[in-house]
């Protein structure tokens, strides 16, 4: 029997395990860097095992678990996010949320799951592997800064030479692989500006410099940001969602203040809209004689996937005729972030999906709805699909493969 076939046959037996852990991180969730008890359950996972484990890492409870095999080789990293989201959940399941106002709605429960019991096999035939598989258990996925970044950072990561992670999404049964190649989620920028003009009496507008006409102008010009300054082939937003401008009306405003959400598919698209905001803002001092602040916070970046390495997946998926992994297809774009964009930044590397539509049900609830569900039978899918994605990963290391996979895959 090859490793691969070991460590699939491993899997199937620890199904029902996997689907335990799920459950019981479904019922604690913990929220974006607070999931102390979540951490200790994960590195309580790994005690008396024959790996190195860093805890506490990055700006958070970050964990980062070193698996090194027999031989030299390629060092992979897999990634899995741990953390649940501000929402009640209202899914009708027995293991239901027992922290108040806090879900796992997301299905990094299941993420965790299905990575915990795959690198304990792993562990458990490091014996037989060439290479390093580089274990990342990552909080704080929901709330930016997030956790990914602190932990790119961290160095913990510089020696990688490729990162594989996936994400549950009920767009698909589960069976169903998804892949896409080259930009797969949106990169967002927060910002705030702050208009600062003199007020004064309605009835005499020419001794004052009113703050809502310019914040009303600004409002209408960011309108062509997309419309008019991003290529039409890439995707991007302006929206902005708050205007506070509150005061009385025979009174002129001296100051108000704006929020806005900017979104892009691409550096590209996020480099022309940087430029033209800032002109925007730049512009609006000179014409209305205002002073603007503005506040500007890009956080995740538009997530790459590296197309070599997604067409491996997509490939290696393929041709491994396993019958827990059915279908593999192309999934559409995005259009929320992920802060896997920062691993991808560093290293090359392809996120991709895995179908979890419960049995049974035509519309399923989205992921971050409070009755978001799945069928679990996806965490097999996903703990199989990865396994299978290091296998061939690895295998090609020891075939003598440098750098770059090749086209001739050695399904071992
Ligand atoms: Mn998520």
């Amino acid at each position: 029997m090859t490793v691969r076939e070991e460590l699939m046959k491993m899997l199937e037996q620890r199904e029902e395990e996997m689907i335990a852990i799920r459950r019981r991180l479904h019922a604690h969730p913990e929220l974006s860097f607070k999931e102390k008890e979540t951490a200790a359950y994960i590195a309580d996972y790994y005690r008396g095992k024959d790996v190195e484990i860093e805890t506490d890492v990055g700006n958070g409870y970050g964990i980062v678990v070193t698996i090194k095999g027999v031989s030299p080789g390629r060092t992979v990293g897999l990634r899995a996010d741990f953390d649940a989201l501000p929402i009640t959940e209202e899914a009708d399941v027995p293991f239901k949320s027992v922290n108040e106002g806090v879900m796992h709605a997301c299905g990094h429960d299941a993420h965790t799951a299905y990575l915990l019991v795959l690198a304990d096999c792993l562990i458990q035939l490091k014996d037989k592997i060439s290479g390093t598989v580089k274990i990342i258990h990552q909080h704080a996925e929901e709330q930016p800064p997030g956790g990914a970044k602190s932990i790119v950072d961290s160095g913990l990561l510089d020696d990688l030479d490729a990162i594989f992670g996936v994400h549950l999404l009920p767009l698909a049964p589960a069976g169903t692989v998804g892949t896409r190649s080259g930009y797969a989620f949106n990169g967002r920028t927060y910002f705030k500006l702050r208009i600062q003009a003199t007020g004064g009496h309605g009835s005499s507008p020419h001794k004052a410099n009113d703050a809502i006409v310019a914040g009303a102008y600004f409002v209408t010009a960011a309108q062509t940001i997309v419309s008019r300054r991003v290529d039409p082939m890439a995707a991007g937003v302006v929206t902005i969602g708050s205007f506070d401008g509150k005061g009385s009306f025979n009174v002129i405003k001296d100051s108000i203040e704006l929020e806005g959400d900017i979104r892009y598919s691409d550096t590209d698209t996020q480099a022309a809209i940087d430029k033209e905001l800032h002109r925007q803002v730049k512009g609006l001092e000179e014409s209305f004689g205002v002073r603007c602040e503005l506040t500007y916070t890009p956080d995740y970046p538009p997530l790459y996937n590296n197309p070599e390495l997604t067409a491996f997946v997509a490939m290696t998926l393929d041709g491994a005729k396993d019958e827990d992994i059915r279908e593999v297809k192309e999934f559409p774009k995005m259009s929320p972030s992920e802060d896997f964009a920062y691993y991808l930044e560093k290293v090359p590397g392809s996120y991709f999906f895995i179908g979890c539509t419960p049995k049974g049900v035509e519309t399923p609830y989205f992921n971050h709805h409070p009755k978001f569900d799945i069928d679990e039978d996806a965490i097999l899918v996903a703990a199989k699909s990865v396994g299978q994605v290091v296998c061939s990963y690895l295998d090609e290391s020891r075939s003598g493969a440098s750098g770059e996979p090749d086209q001739r895959l050695s399904i071992g």
